[in-house]
């Protein structure tokens, strides 16, 4: 398939060339945060990508954001430590009022201001995001927050946080998707406190507790009640840019296998010249190349303004699995090799493994297509 914005590739891989493995293997040794490579991506502008040229961002379409996301994964670097900021300020963008814009907008694309932490998912609830039991209740000129999240990636790296909450208790409301809220906090809020969560890959993710936290009535985004529709409106673009980063990665993987098993020789040829080895390899690769098609069609749907859905979670759900096959067929190629860290075979395998389940599971998603492309019962 032809490469589209050429220039925005070279761009990007010209700056992810001063980010080499090693630099990746040092921070998973310190659990630290790519700052360095944070603030490349952020002088560079690609961060304020889909910030509108009016609030000082670049004012680029979906595709362009999907593929800086491609080629920064590509090139054995990771987005997650800064992409949220691309998808969450979505939100804001479609929904906030014009003193909240013209506020946090300019700074975030600047990037003074740092929007990269996404509170949804809480330990209790789940998938089943409209059951979250953080309650935000209003007292004269604030709300008072009080809940857990879990799994809110960058909390100690962002100044504000989207905070998803319930308003309205589920017994008051027709539908439970109904009386959730919106809210930028600042994370500097008294009582809130965030809790470092180790994972298996270094994504810099916490647990935030939320304590009586009083935020400013005027942190409310759009209207109160409907902040589930609008976290649904940008989950579309969220899963696009995911989808997109899976296929940078299963091309990493796959220039890596061809590489390595042209050039290893075991019972004297090159281990490449053995349908085994060859074949996950060529599968991966056409599985990548279908899900980009997926990929595609979701961007110029979402970047014409058309509903973009099934698109959008199918092209998540194909491109996450073939970037796990394209993993899988690298690391076993390596052999004993793939889990020397010096490779990066085992980091990137492990990285990508994390798209099956977050931000939405691949069960989730086909229950998504069995009731709302085929018709079929809801399920859940
Ligand atoms: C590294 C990491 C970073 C993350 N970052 C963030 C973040 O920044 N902000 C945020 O809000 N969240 C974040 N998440 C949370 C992520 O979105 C959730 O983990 C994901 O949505 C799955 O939810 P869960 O873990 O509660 O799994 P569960 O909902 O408990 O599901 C567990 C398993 O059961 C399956 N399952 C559940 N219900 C059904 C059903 N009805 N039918 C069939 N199968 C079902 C699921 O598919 C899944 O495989 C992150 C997670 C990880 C691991």
């Amino acid at each position: 398939m032809t490469p589209d914005f050429p220039e925005i590739r070279d761009a990007v891989r010209r700056v992810c060339a001063q980010f080499p493995g090693a630099y990746w293997q040092k921070l998973e040794d310190a659990a630290a945060y790519p700052t360095k490579f944070v603030e490349a991506m952020t002088e560079a502008g690609f961060l304020a990508s889909l910030i509108p040229e009016s609030f000082g961002g670049a004012g680029l379409p979906l595709r362009a954001a999907a593929v800086i996301l491609e080629e920064i994964h590509a090139s054995g670097c990771n987005a997650a430590a800064c992409h949220a900021q691309m998808y969450i300020m979505g939100s804001l963008l479609r929904h906030g009022s014009a003193a909240q814009k013209q506020k946090y907008l300019p700074e975030i694309a600047a990037g003074r201001l740092r929007l990269q932490a996404f509170g949804v998912t809480e330990p209790t609830s789940g998938s089943d995001t409209t059951s979250l039991a953080t309650r935000a209740v209003r007292e004269g000129d604030h709300y008072v927050v009080t809940g857990q999240k879990v799994w809110t990636s960058r909390a100690f790296q962002s100044d504000l946080m989207l905070l998803l909450a319930r308003t309205t208790p589920v017994p008051d409301v027709k539908k439970k998707s109904e009386g959730l809220s919106l809210f930028l906090v600042d994370m500097k809020t008294p009582g809130i406190t965030v809790k470092p969560l180790k994972a298996m890959i270094n994504h810099n993710t916490t647990e935030v507790f939320l304590d009586q936290a009083r935020v400013p009535a005027e942190n409310l985004i759009g209207q109160e009640g409907k902040g589930f529709s609008y976290v649904l409106d940008s989950m579309n673009a969220e899963r696009l840019l995911i989808a997109a980063e899976c296929l940078g990665d299963g091309r990493w993987f796959t220039e890596k296998a061809v590489a390595y098993t042209k050039d290893r020789k075991v019972f004297g040829r090159p281990i490449g010249q053995n349908q085994g080895v060859q074949f996950p390899i060529a599968r991966a690769y056409a599985e990548l190349q279908a899900a980009e098609l997926m990929v595609r069609e979701g961007c110029a749907l979402f970047d014409a303004g058309q509903p973009c859905g099934p698109q959008a979670n199918m092209g998540k759900m194909l491109a996450s699995e073939a970037s796990w096959h394209a993993g899988e067929a690298c690391l076993q190629s390596h052999g004993g090799f793939g889990f020397a860290r010096e490779y990066d075979v085992e980091r990137k395998w492990r990285e990508t493994r994390l798209y099956q389940v977050a931000p939405i599971s691949t069960n989730l998603i086909l229950s998504y297509v069995a009731e709302h492309v085929l018709g079929l019962p809801r399920s859940y």
